[in-house]
């Protein structure tokens, strides 16, 4: 029996559930870590893992990060997450089943997509429980594929951090798929150079086509540029590429862009600003939260365009305290979540 407590991503998660159904083939971990601000939300990612622990890992630690990112959006949500390790041949009545373990647990935990799932998944979870967002919407209403809306959140902040335009400017973008390529849509309405990489053929075609120009998935980083944007996989800056970065500035969607803490003192020393990743890619959540909230899709722009205000204030209060961007985000979260326990 794994006991989540032992694990080295355990931060007093307020519950860790185990779901699946042998018959079925399909096996999930739900983690919730902390509701102060509303229930837990967060997406449903789908991944094989080497063993049981890993994915607990990856549970304790994204529902983290989703308390992190859905405060700092100042959503009515706590963070949870859930993994689903195993999946069975049966792929919509595994997703019946899941939606029956996320009912089980009262509303606590509203799940959405994440990797691995689609809006098909999402429907089949809708069949067993309210608690899920992510699914097509009426017109007029938020909600549907987040991506555009997590790639105008980072276009944003890229633009206040460039001084309130990107005409001219020259930004890479380094993966871009679903958001990266909508950010490369934005970026070249608005007069932007932009450079990118992409390590599948296909998705660089698609934004090659927006007249991007094409650099090496493995030297994007190191690129000459006004600003690096990471819109791929976690951990990108670390003591490897941090040296070779190209841009004073990195802002992007990709999450746990930080492979470690000290990768933030690394970019501080570098004379690089860092775009906390949680404060700049919460355009997904805020328009999944509005979408459950049935909420109308003009709340969700007008939120989506206050991240940039939010971001100056992070980097504002990082200069002021000299701490690294991502500990003053970090604080910040802390205070919020402290202050609602207290009400
Ligand atoms: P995606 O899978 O559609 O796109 C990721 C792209 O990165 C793919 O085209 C992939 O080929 C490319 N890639 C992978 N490894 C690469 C490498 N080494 N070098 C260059 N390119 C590489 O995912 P997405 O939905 O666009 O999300 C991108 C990132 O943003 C992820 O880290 C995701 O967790 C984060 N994010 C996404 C959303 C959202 O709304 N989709 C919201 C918040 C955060």
């Amino acid at each position: 029996m794994i006991d989540p407590k032992t694990n080295s991503a355990f931060d007093r998660h307020e519950d860790v559930v185990f779901v699946g159904d042998e018959q079925l083939g399909y096996a999930g971990i739900i983690a919730i870590h902390n509701t102060a601000l509303g229930p837990a939300a967060g997406g449903c990612r789908i991944w094989t893992y080497a063993k049981v622990e890993d994915a607990l890992t990856d549970a304790l630690r994204l529902s983290r990060g989703m308390t992190y990112k859905n405060a700092m959006a100042d959503l009515p949500l706590g963070g949870g997450k859930a993994v689903i390790y195993k999946m069975g041949a049966d792929r919509a009545a595994c997703f019946e089943a899941f939606g029956r373990d996320v009912e089980a647990l009262g509303g606590r935990y509203i799940t959405a997509e994440d990797v691995g799932a689609s809006v098909a998944d999402m429907r089949a979870i809708a069949r067993t429980t309210s608690y899920v967002a992510g699914l097509p919407t009426e017109e007029g209403q938020a909600g549907g594929d987040p991506s555009p809306v997590t790639a105008l959140g980072v276009f944003v902040s890229i633009k206040a951090l460039l001084g309130g335009s990107v005409q001219g400017r020259t930004i890479t973008v380094q993966g871009v798929g679903s958001v990266g390529f909508n950010l490369c849509k934005l970026l070249g309405d608005e007069g932007a150079k932009f450079i990118i990489a992409d390590v599948n053929e296909k998705n660089l075609e698609r934004a090659k086509a927006l007249g991007a120009e094409i650099a090496a998935p493995d030297r994007i980083h190191a690129v000459k540029a006004d600003l690096f944007s990471p819109c791929a996989l976690g951990a990108g800056l670390n003591t490897r590429t941090i040296p070779e970065l190209g841009a004073p500035i990195v802002c992007g969607a990709a999450n746990n862009q930080l492979e470690t803490e000290e990768d933030g003192a690394r970019l501080v020393a570098r004379g690089i600003t860092y775009a906390p990743d949680y404060v700049v890619n919460a355009g997904g959540i805020i328009n999944v939260s509005a979408e459950y909230l049935g909420e109308p899709a003009d709340v969700v722009d007008a939120r989506v365009r206050a991240i940039a205000t939010r971001l100056t204030h992070v980097l504002d209060v990082a200069k002021a305290e000299n701490i690294p961007p991502h500990q003053a985000a970090d604080r910040i979260v802390r205070e919020r979540i402290a202050a609602a326990k207290k009400n």
